[in-house]
């Protein structure tokens, strides 16, 4: 069993979470290559060892949250800065605009 560590609400089980995927940022719109772009969007290290990681708490808090997690032995611990996760957010909920979220209860 793997436990994430939730900034929120404490150290829960993994299977509260759906993974996100690698922390990536966002290079500025106005001066990205086409290069950059495409490793953005589509290139992920992939490593055997400590990686940067994305997860939503979907059975706890509902918030995302930044996770520095092992690949290889599977230990968890807080990201360091872990309120890169708040852009992420941000560019979510625009992404979102024709899911009809945001326009009230139904
Ligand atoms: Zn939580």
């Amino acid at each position: 069993v793997i436990s994430l560590p939730c900034q929120y609400c404490g150290s829960r089980d993994a299977a509260e979470f759906a993974y996100i995927g690698e922390r990536v940022m966002r290079p500025d719109p106005n001066s990205a290559t086409p290069q950059e772009w495409r490793g953005y969007l589509y290139e992920r290290r992939n490593p055997a060892g400590w990686t940067d990681e994305l997860w939503f708490h979907r059975a706890g808090c509902g918030r995302y949250v930044a996770v520095s997690r092992n690949t290889v032995t599977g230990e968890c611990r807080t990201t360091p800065g872990g309120g890169a996760a708040q852009s992420y957010v941000r560019r979510a909920s625009e992404r979102s605009d024709d899911d009809g979220r945001d326009g009230g209860g139904g």
